[in-house]
């Protein structure tokens, strides 16, 4: 289920980023667009202002070019003659005036082929020096430059050349003297510059303003005639108004009506706009064509729009980047959300699970168990342990609970302590097993006898705390008891006739002393001798069967209890009656021991038997080995340890030798009932202490039994009451 969503949000990143590209992108080349046909407006725009400017200037010139030659032609006309110093001085002002493109002005007259030599000879005399006309043949009707001003020419004007010879120009010439009024010609190649490479030779005009002696029909005089060539003029003219951003093309429509293109001003880059300008130039009417790359008019490309497209572009590609990491970023955690949710779903179901099975565990189990937390709060009570304790409502709190569920010792009255409490020991990190207590209260009215087992709570609860299970033993005790009585009946009555066969046996063994040896009173005296063996031992083992009772049952005395005369008094006992030479010799440490609280009879019975033990364990022929020591332990206790260096306990054993009539060494010829370690146990349990067994390091076996210490006032602690017995031998004593 989570794979298939995880499929269906996969496309979602890769669409969003592609739909956010999209609009950014067409957005962004929308925006581009508008910005570049507001550009493309504006050049259009400068275009219009910069082809108005250069036509006004071809305009400008031309009329200026025409007002100057009519104003020389007035000036001329106005004189009473014509003379070459009256030409110059008339003249003069165009040397200055930049007239861009002309090549020179002259004073041109008419004359047929009869008058030319007249004509020659009248101009030299009026101060043109070495003026020779050459007419040209063919015709009769002559136009020769008299006199003549060089302008920006770089090509002299020939002397006395027939302007005759141009077509072009002899029809403005007749234009001019037949209206009165300043002729443009055709465009033809100057006369001067026919002799130059085709390649240099430029279409020109010739502007010809006639001269009229003063007056209403004052005589004609002749053509001031200025020169211009049309690729010079157009470039400087254009050059100066387009400042090299614009290209022209110069066309002037001639008498034939054709459109002749005389000149054309190159600019760089391609030509996107175009603009076309008719206008009149004297009699004529000239066409001027211009021409611009819009990319590089000024104002008219901005880098706004590549500005807005790189960062429209840039921004968008950021965006659609950032939108595909959100959306599939979202569908990954939400992948991950589903997974975990589907996790913790299982997880719940399980601890559901777990929950029920413990809880039908708990309600199926015929022992209480009771669990509490560190503060000693109740986290649960299962049903048996509710019944078993005869309330339903429990109660926090450690201090509460003798009071709550009437909890008392086995002697049935003394308040149960606190501190002896299983849980309160198993909030102290301690274990406990088979602590008895009497449960007493209004819904046990009769009182009933519990045996409880405490442990720390594992750590894989999560939690410190503490457990309890527990059971009623109150049956069981009772069978216990009665069955003690019959032992201890069954012991008393034992032990009377045991008593008698004793006393006769030994009777019999002093009356047998006194007859006369004989094969027959030896027999006699070695049976009543067995016969007195097995009357020692049963009543050995009717005494041990009613010490076993006495551990269990019998109401503890407890009193001070100096560890060291006790210890004492009973390696005494079990050594006084060794003989030396035929008994073991055994070497026996006592070291410092301090007081204990507890039932000194009791106490003896542990010690001696720990004692026996040791002494009793050894190999054949060994002598016995033995050390008792005590240390302070925590919890005001005292750990007594008796080790040996006997024949030790298999491991397997150590578990079970506590049991009643377990026995390690059974069939290896150690006299023994297997009970003296159970009335150990019991004992020590009855005084809230434990016992344990572990190898002696040295080889052997120690018993280490814990007991509540003594008030510290209250005996003579550490006092080595039976300092290192000197028995029997001083090489095995220790300092
Ligand atoms: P028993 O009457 O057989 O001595 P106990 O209850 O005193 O009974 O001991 C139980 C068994 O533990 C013994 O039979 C013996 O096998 C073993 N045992 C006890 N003390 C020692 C010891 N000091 N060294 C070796 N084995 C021991």
């Amino acid at each position: 289920m989570g794979r298939s969503a995880d499929r269906g949000g996969g496309w979602l990143g890769p669409v969003l980023a592609v739909v956010v590209l999209a609009t950014g992108l067409g957005a962004t080349w929308y925006g581009a667009a508008g910005l570049r046909a507001d550009d493309a407006t504006n050049a259009r725009r400068v275009m219009d202002q910069r082809t108005a400017v250069a036509r006004a200037s071809v305009i400008a010139e031309t009329g200026r070019y025409l007002d100057l030659l009519q104003t020389v032609a007035a000036g001329l006309g106005a004189g009473p003659d014509i003379s070459a110093s009256g030409f110059q001085a008339a003249t003069a002002p165009l040397a200055t005036s930049r007239l861009t493109g002309a090549t020179g002005v002259a004073l041109v007259v008419p004359a047929d082929t009869a008058e030319v030599a007249a004509v020659e000879a009248a101009w030299r005399a009026r101060g043109a020096a070495g003026l020779r006309l050459s007419p040209r043949p063919g015709t009769t009707r002559h136009l020769f430059p008299v006199l003549s001003r060089p302008l920006n020419a770089t090509v002299p004007a020939t002397p006395g050349a027939d302007l005759a010879a141009s077509v072009e120009a002899s029809a403005a010439l007749a234009e001019g003297r037949r209206t009165g009024a300043p002729a443009v010609s055709d465009a033809y190649v100057l006369l001067r510059d026919r002799a130059l490479p085709p390649s240099r030779q430029q279409l020109s005009f010739v502007f010809a303003a006639p001269v009229y002696a003063p007056g209403d029909g004052g005589a004609f005089r002749g053509w001031v005639v200025l020169g211009l060539r049309g690729q010079d003029f157009l470039g400087g003219v254009l050059g100066d108004a387009s400042q090299g951003l614009l290209a022209g093309t110069l066309r002037a429509t001639d008498s034939a009506g054709r459109a002749v293109t005389v000149a054309a001003y190159q600019a760089l880059g391609r030509r996107d706009l175009r603009r076309q300008a008719t206008f009149p130039v004297g009699d004529q009417h000239w066409t001027l064509v211009t021409e611009a790359d819009s990319a590089r008019l000024p104002g008219a490309r901005t880098l706004l729009p590549l500005t807005v497209e790189v960062g429209g572009a840039a921004a968008t590609v950021l965006l659609a980047g950032l939108m595909y990491v959100l959306a599939t970023g979202r569908a990954r955690a939400q992948a991950r959300v589903r997974t975990a949710t589907a996790e913790l779903r299982q997880a719940e179901a399980e601890a559901r699970r777990q929950a029920g099975l413990l809880s039908a565990i708990m309600a199926s189990l015929g022992d209480g168990v009771g669990v509490i937390d560190e503060q000693g709060r109740y986290l649960l009570h299962n049903p048996a342990a509710r019944a078993l304790l005869g309330t339903d409502a429990d109660v926090d709190g450690p201090d509460n609970w003798q009071r709550h569920y009437g909890l008392f010792l086995p002697d049935g009255t003394t308040p149960f302590p606190e501190e002896r409490m299983p849980l309160v020991r198993g909030l102290r990190g301690e274990s406990s097993d088979g602590v008895e207590m009497i449960v007493r209260n209004a819904g046990r009215p009769e009182g009933i006898l519990l045996s409880v087992d405490g442990r720390p709570l594992d750590a894989s609860a999560g939690q410190r705390g503490a457990v309890a299970v527990f059971r009623d033993i109150t049956a069981l005790r009772r069978y216990e008891n009665d069955l003690a009585v019959f032992a201890g009946v069954v012991a008393h009555d034992l032990k009377a006739p045991l008593s008698v066969v004793r006393a006769h046996c030994e009777l019999a063994i002093d009356q047998l002393a006194e007859a006369p040896p004989s094969d027959d009173v030896t027999q006699a005296h070695t049976a009543l001798r067995r016969i007195l063996g097995a009357a020692d031992r049963m009543a050995a083992l009717i005494d041990t069967l009613l010490a076993y009772t006495t551990a269990r049952d019998a109401p503890l005395s407890l009193t001070v209890v100096p560890l060291g005369p006790l210890v004492a008094d009973v390696v005494r006992e079990r050594t006084e009656h060794l003989r030396r030479g035929t008994d073991p010799s055994p070497a026996i440490y006592v070291g410092a021991l301090p007081a204990v609280t507890g039932d000194p009879a009791m106490l003896r019975h542990v010690v001696d038997n720990l004692i026996g033990n040791a002494l009793k364990y050894v190999r054949p022929g060994q002598d016995p080995r033995v050390d008792v020591t005590a240390l302070p332990a925590e919890g005001d206790r005292v750990r007594f340890t008796v080790a040996d260096r006997g024949i030790g306990i298999p491991d397997d054993d150590k578990p079970r030798i506590f049991e009643t009539f377990h026995r390690a060494h059974a069939g290896k010829g150690y006299a023994g009932t297997g009970l003296g370690l159970a009335i150990c146990r019991r004992i020590v349990e009855r005084h809230g202490g434990t016992v344990t067994v572990e190898d002696n390091p040295g080889g052997g076996t120690r018993f280490v039994v814990s007991l509540p210490a003594a008030a510290a006032d209250a005996a003579g602690d550490g006092e080595p009451a039976a300092a290192p017995l000197p028995l029997p031998a001083p090489e095995h004593a220790r300092a």
